[in-house]
């Protein structure tokens, strides 16, 4: 039967034919049971033939050469054959995304609790929020999609309940044992905590996955020593680009902050010139607009969903301004050589500045806000409870948590129990250990 092509020359099943007299492909048929009889490889086909549904074509044909590929991954602890269908870092994200405690993000706060509604953040908004951001950063500089993927989905993952305050509590508590650090506890639960396989616990994630996380929980460190993989880098870049712009978001939307303060910022200044350049508004209009937010309205659309688009497009479009002009010099460069030659990638130095002082104003008008503060001393307070009251009496924890009790210290277990908890399941668990003297506490 012949074949119909595109324009560019593929076919529907995405193949490219660079000449269409080519005898190489005279013989090539595919059929629907292609895929059945020939599982896809890790490595990129022979000849000339590009078949886009294998990973290692697909990045062969779209990737950077300092972007991660699929086929220089050093591999799992445990080793696994090859898939049929996906690459390594594919398949990462998406135990990630099928894990438990993944789906407890859902449950876990960002920045405010559900007592102020149901409009802001939780950690999975957010991490969505980020993955987005990042894929979207990742695709332009040509680095590993999956990779950013699945870094973007597990970095949250090792949040305790109560955002902030409730690590605070556990790295007081456990200050015996090293403290606290969520990043940390990504790792423990990716790598110990998560049960889906029978030959062994945790996900058994790709190398370069878990080094991934492992810099995030070695910022200082990461800092100053090799670079870090440009997908670890950009995951962290739009972390803060994300969370910086939904808590404007957040906190505008619930009355923490007035445009005015904000517009004293100079981002939000810069945000709001693009918002007036798009609605033809020269005359700043939107500049004497009320503070009450149901009242911010422009053309039929939300002023602060306007600016908050604005202010996330203006610092991914300047990443990926500055990150091009670094990355020209290391066309041509394997992914560890652009490690060695310490390329980090990151802001224009106006952006950073401002940058700066949004998180700043941030830091003060609104993870401080008077508000906020009662429903956090309040949460810590259950939480530090709820650890005392398992160290005097361990027989409480769930049972596979005194068996790890048996092998680590008691105050770490307790602390992992804790930290792996939602806001409601901590709450219920707090209940439970206050009404009644006896009795393990629940599993997540
Ligand atoms: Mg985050």
């Amino acid at each position: 039967m012949p074949e119909t092509t595109g324009p560019d020359g593929r076919n529907e099943l995405g193949l490219i034919r660079p000449a269409p007299d080519s005898p190489v492909l005279a013989d090539f048929t595919l059929t629907s049971t292609h895929l059945a009889e020939n599982p896809l490889i890790d490595t990129p086909s022979a000849g000339p033939l590009i078949d886009l549904r294998r990973f290692a074509d697909r990045e062969h044909l779209l990737l950077a050469s300092y972007a991660m590929h699929s086929r220089d991954t050093a591999g799992r602890v445990h080793p696994e054959p090859p898939h049929a269908y996906r690459g390594p870092f594919g398949r990462d994200r998406d135990r990630i995304l099928h894990s438990s405690a993944f789906r407890r993000l859902s449950g876990k706060m960002q920045v405010f609790t559900g007592e102020m509604g149901t409009y802001h953040r939780t950690r999975l908004t957010h991490t969505f929020e980020v993955a987005s951001v990042a894929r979207t950063i990742a695709r332009v500089l040509r680095l590993n999609e999956d990779l950013t993927e699945a870094l973007a989905l597990m970095h949250d993952i090792g949040h305790p309940p109560f955002g902030h305050c409730g690590e605070d509590v556990l790295s007081a508590s456990m200050e015996d044992v090293g403290g606290f650090s969520h990043n940390q506890f990504a790792l423990t639960i990716v790598e110990q905590l998560e049960q889906r396989y029978h030959a062994f616990s945790g996900l058994n994630l790709s190398s370069e996955t878990l080094a991934g996380q492992d810099t995030r929980a070695h910022k200082s460190e990461a800092a100053i020593g090799r670079a870090p993989l440009l997908e670890v880098q950009i995951v962290d870049l739009a972390d803060s680009i994300a969370y910086d712009a939904h808590d404007v978001d957040d906190a505008l939307q619930m009355g923490l902050l007035s445009v005015e303060s904000l517009m004293r910022l100079q981002i939000i200044q810069r945000a709001m010139d693009r918002v007036r350049q798009k609605s033809g508004d020269s005359a700043g209009r939107l500049s004497r607009l009320s503070a009450d937010s149901s009242k911010m309205e422009v053309l039929g659309n939300p002023m602060r969903q306007l600016l908050v688009h604005e202010l996330i497009d203006l610092q991914v479009g300047d990443l990926l301004k500055h990150s091009l002009e670094q990355l020209q010099a290391a066309e041509g460069l394997s992914a560890d050589q652009v490690r060695d030659a310490g390329i980090r990638l990151g802001h224009s130095d106006d952006v950073m500045l401002e940058r700066t002082e949004l998180e700043q104003f941030l830091f003060r008008a609104v993870y401080r806000h008077p508000r906020l503060m009662p429903v956090r001393e309040a949460a810590a307070d259950r939480v530090a409870t709820l650890f005392a009251t398992l160290r005097a009496t361990p027989a409480r924890l769930p049972m596979r948590f005194r068996r790890r009790a048996e092998t680590m210290p008691l105050n770490r277990v307790i602390g992992e129990y804790i930290a792996g908890m939602t806001d409601g399941f901590c709450d219920q668990q707090y209940e439970d250990l206050s009404q009644s003297s006896h009795g393990p506490l629940a599993d997540w």
